[in-house]
């Protein structure tokens, strides 16, 4: 597919999650790994997006070593959402990764208009407002609705999907394609296994 300059995967997402947990699946699909394409991958692409997201001040420095290290930081995401769908445990560098974030940054509570109490990032700094996105997760994990964040299973697209299948066993971010790939891919295998 072929899309307009300025136009992401992410921004017509097929299996979106519910809200607040969209923020994470949006953090991880800036990245397509099948066409390579990388909305973190440069400062003038990256900026408006993550203000808009609210994972940087309007006023704060973003810099190429601050993407770099963000772009870590979502694969450290990743590495938990493929564990979610019966992949490996996250390793000791993701785990690392992720603490450095929980370090780094502070929330605090507030209160909004509807006597509802949020959790939000003290400072304005891509790595402190990134709180927000663990507050959000920690939530997901007490309600249970963390495990239908999903990596997609192909190795060659770990997109991140909301399983709404009712025995949470989805693994494909879509069965037609990444799904049909796969299982195409085994039966060529033993069919070259049995000949
Ligand atoms: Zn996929």
């Amino acid at each position: 597919m072929t899309r307009a300059p300025g136009q992401w995967t992410a921004d017509n997402e097929t299996r979106p999650a519910p809200a607040p947990l969209d923020r994470v699946q949006a953090l991880v699909n800036t990245v397509d790994i099948e066409i390579a394409q990388d909305r973190l991958a440069r400062v003038d692409d990256a900026r408006p997006w993550l203000i808009q997201q609210h994972l940087l001040g309007g006023d704060a420095p973003l810099t190429e070593a601050d993407l770099a290290g963000l772009r870590e930081i979502r694969e450290a995401l990743r590495a938990l959402l493929v564990h979610n769908t019966g992949g490996a445990p996250p390793g000791g560098r993701d785990l690392t990764v992720l603490r450095q974030v929980a370090d780094a940054g502070s929330a605090r509570a507030v209160i909004d208009d509807d006597g509802h109490v949020q959790l939000r990032a003290v400072g304005g700094s891509m790595l402190e407002r990134l709180a927000e996105l663990l507050v959000i997760i920690r939530d997901a994990q007490r309600d249970g609705s963390w495990s239908r964040l999903k990596a997609c299973a192909n190795d060659d697209c770990r997109w991140v999907f909301w399983d709404q299948s009712r025995n949470r066993g989805g693994s494909w971010c879509d069965m037609a394609v990444c799904g049909n790939r796969l299982k195409n891919r085994d039966f060529r295998a033993r069919h070259h296994a049995e000949r």
